[in-house]
């Protein structure tokens, strides 16, 4: 396979000559889309295709990552650098994995070899496989000798009931552990013919019998979803929508398909968003499935190679993580499943900015192995590929064990608020009733207020002064924890100023954020635990970890939340979910933000009434007739697709076209400006007509980020990816001279 056939020109460096040396095409890790050919040194084994090498390049020979992308050519009389090293003995992706780097490469207009480090955790490689130490008992009880010490003889007291049970050899970390003995002691029983001791390599877990049981029979409706499934398994690539309500035991189908995949000796890739790694749904999982590999960002780069070995080794059944896990080099393949497939975490922000669910249904169709996506609210280009027929689509209309979805109430804050202290607040008289209520009874809250910090605004009155960035167009927000204002788009912090800086007048703090409503609460249910989950209390899944254990020990009562709270939970003594303002979804100018408001009420109202005690959900809005929230107060995902649909396609929006936005930014204005306008003149110059309309050039929603400005050009197509495979070999030539950086976004989920 000619991985750089169509994209690439001929290579151009110069330095050594050898007219019989073996060349190879290597992409490198850069912004630059060619393949450069460099020697391949005769000490080495052959090269293979998607090798990983260390390569000069440029001028300064500036020691460059780059991916092995020919290896058939031969060197003429030209004059070429040498592979500096080479990473691994065998290409840590295999042909369908470089392949889908090809095409992520094209439809994500990213250079390739930026594309192929992507794709591979930088850690891998680098650490020796772990390796651990058993201990297996030698001869009978008979042959003990009485000179033995206590703690020796715990040793062989513990290998002999484990060998009695069917077990014959412990890990010596646990032995030592058990027993008290040290390492030395345990060596001289070894050194006397008592015991072996052997290293073996260390593996993911097998399941116990025990735990692996099923804990309940499937209902009718997962049956069936079942039944169909597993037709499609080993029938080569197939793409299904599960659409099942929150509660509907979508996860519970998920684990009984896979075990289908494992006992056919295949494995299953299963992507969640990354937040749901640090609830219980991964414990879940680890509960019922046997050899689950786990990717996540909190693992330390030896433990993510272990795990990305495992997987390359086949010993892994099941891979579980997020976004990045659909590279996961499973070479024995047979099913990918996208759990929340709706959730635009599976979007990567920097390049290649590639979205999860899409490049999975890709590598499923390379692979040929059936793909399922499952969401409570699937996004509408998934909803519509279901609707022509790409996708077929299965229903699990109903939850669990019959148990009632919550209801909803929809009240209008402005008719709740009393102000009798002129004092702002924001949790209106039913929610109150209804908290106090619940805790009452001894039940539980859940809170959700999707905007972080204390206050949106620092503002002066006197002069209608806004405290702003310093690096980006947004205003700051007021942190109440750290009295410092904060932006949310850099991170940056300031200290407030004390007066107006143009009248010396008051300031005001103005907008609510989570930290507001947090006190409110307090004021109100002094004797309430609140525990408050949003980003800057959650700055490790130990703590995620610790609020939801302590969540489900009922040591909390109200757990208030931005987004987060709405993915996943699954807490049985929950029964009321308070949506503190259903607005502060819709204010984002984005033409997703309907579709998203509706998503985000559907499943935190998801949160309540699991189990045996009815849930009841109150919505909090001023906007009390917008369809996205009268639509999720039924529960009514078709009638909010059959609203927003005709919608997006009057005005040629995805899923009825795909946009791809470049966005130009520099750290003057003017360059970014004059370069948006010069791409956006190429690429009028440039498209074949009919292929595109071209919006732009105009300035990006937020013009000045991190100390950039950026102005963007946009593209609207209803032809697939058809503009991609025009612009992608001419990517080089369309940023050719213009003085500021070109980001390339297909697909965008936030148009910021
Ligand atoms: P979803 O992913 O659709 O929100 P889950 O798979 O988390 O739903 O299931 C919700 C709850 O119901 C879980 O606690 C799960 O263990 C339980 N459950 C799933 N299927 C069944 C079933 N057939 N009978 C009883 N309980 C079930
Ligand atoms: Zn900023």
């Amino acid at each position: 396979m000619a991985f750089t056939e169509k994209l690439f020109e001929e290579p151009s460096d110069t330095v050594v000559s050898d007219a019989d040396a073996h060349v190879v095409g290597v992409v490198v890790n850069t912004n630059v889309w060619r393949s450069f050919d460099y020697i391949w040194p005769d000490a080495l084994d052959a090269p293979a295709l998607g090798q990983r090498v260390y390569v000069p390049f440029g001028r300064g020979g500036r020691k460059l990552l780059g991916f092995v992308t020919d290896t058939l050519r031969r060197a003429g009389d030209r004059k070429l650098k040498s592979v500096l090293e080479v990473l691994d003995a065998q290409p840590q992706l295999d042909e369908p994995l470089l392949k889908l780097g090809q095409w992520i490469s094209q439809y994500y207009l990213t250079p390739p070899g930026m594309t192929l480090a992507a794709m591979i955790p930088s850690a891998v490689g680098r650490h020796r496989s772990r390796s651990e130490t058993v201990v297996r008992m030698e001869g009978s009880r008979g042959d003990w000798p009485s000179s033995l010490g206590a703690r020796q003889k715990r040793v062989l007291d513990e290998l002999f009931e484990a060998r009695r049970q069917g077990v014959e050899e412990l890990p010596l970390g646990d032995l030592l552990r058990h027993s008290g003995a040290s390492r030395d002691s345990v060596k001289r029983l070894a050194g006397r013919g008592l015991i072996r001791m052997d290293s073996r390599p260390v593996r993911l877990a097998e399941l116990s019998d025990e735990t692996a049981a099923d804990p309940f029979e499937l209902n009718a409706d997962q049956l069936s979803a079942m039944a169909k499934l597993k037709e499609k398994l080993g029938a080569g690539f197939s793409a299904t929508l599960l659409h099942g309500v929150t509660g509907s035991g979508k996860t519970e189908v998920y684990v009984r398909v896979i075990r289908e995949v494992i006992a056919a000796g295949r494995q299953a890739i299963l992507l969640v968003p990354e937040i749901a790694l640090a609830t219980q749904t991964l414990e879940r999982l680890l509960k019922r499935l046997p050899r689950v590999a786990v990717l996540h960002s909190g693992l330390t780069d030896a433990q993510r190679s272990f795990h990305y070995e495992q997987i390359r080794d086949g010993h892994a059944a099941v891979v579980v993580g997020p976004r990045s896990a659909v590279f996961a080099p499973a070479r024995k393949l047979g099913l990918i499943v996208v759990d929340e497939e709706h959730e635009s975490s599976y979007k990567q922000d920097t390049a290649p900015r590639y979205h999860g669910r899409d490049v999975a249904v890709k590598r499923a169709q390379i692979e040929g192995v059936p793909i399922v996506l499952g969401s409570a609210t699937p996004s509408l280009e998934s909803f519509r590929n279901a609707g022509q027929g790409r996708y077929e689509l299965i229903r699990l209309p109903h939850r669990v064990r019959n148990l009632p979805m919550p209801r909803l109430t929809i009240v209008d804050l402005r008719k709740e608020l009393t102000s009798a202290e002129h004092r702002i607040e924001l949790i209106g008289k039913t929610l109150t009733n209804r908290i106090a209520s619940t805790l009452d009874r001894n039940e539980q809250v859940i809170l959700l207020m999707n905007r972080r910090g204390y206050a949106s605004y620092v503002f002066s009155p006197s002069s209608k002064w806004v405290m702003m960035c310093p690096e980006c167009s947004r205003p700051m927000v007021y942190h109440q924890a750290t009295a410092l204002a904060m932006c949310h788009h850099c991170d940056r912090t300031e200290t407030l100023p004390e007066r107006c800086p143009v009248t010396g007048g008051k300031l005001v703090l103005f907008g609510f954020g989570i930290q507001r409503i947090e006190n409110e609460l307090s004021r109100k249910f002094p004797g309430a635990i609140v525990a408050r989950m949003d980003s800057d209390t959650m700055t490790s899944t130990k703590q995620f970890h610790r609020v939801l254990g302590d969540f489900g020990e009922g040591k909390v009562d109200i757990l208030l939340g931005t987004q987060m709270v709405g993915k996943g939970l699954d807490f049985p003594r929950v029964s009321l979910v308070g949506i503190v303002s259903a607005d502060t979804s819709l204010a984002i100018p984005d033409f997703r933000s309907s579709e998203r408001t509706f998503q985000l009420i559907v499943q935190v109202a998801g949160r309540a009434g699991r189990a045996d005690i009815p849930g009841e959900v109150i919505v909090q809005t001023i906007h009390e007739k917008d369809p996205a929230i009268q639509f999720a107060s039924r529960h009514d995902y078709d009638g909010f697709a059959a609203y927003e649909m005709p919608l997006r396609k009057e005005i040629h929006l995805p899923p009825f076209t795909r946009l791809v936005r470049f966005v130009v930014r520099h750290a003057d204005q003017q360059r970014a400006e004059n370069g948006a306008a010069a791409l956006a003149k190429r690429l009028r110059e440039m498209l074949p007509d009919g292929l595109a309309v071209i919006i732009g050039p105009q300035p990006a929603g937020v013009i000045r980020l991190r100390g950039q400005f950026r102005h963007e050009v946009r593209l609207r197509t209803s032809r697939g990816g058809l503009v991609q495979q025009f612009l992608a070999p001419r990517m080089e030539e369309l940023s050719r001279g213009i003085p500021a950086e070109i980001l390339a976004d297909v697909d965008p989920t936030s148009l910021m």
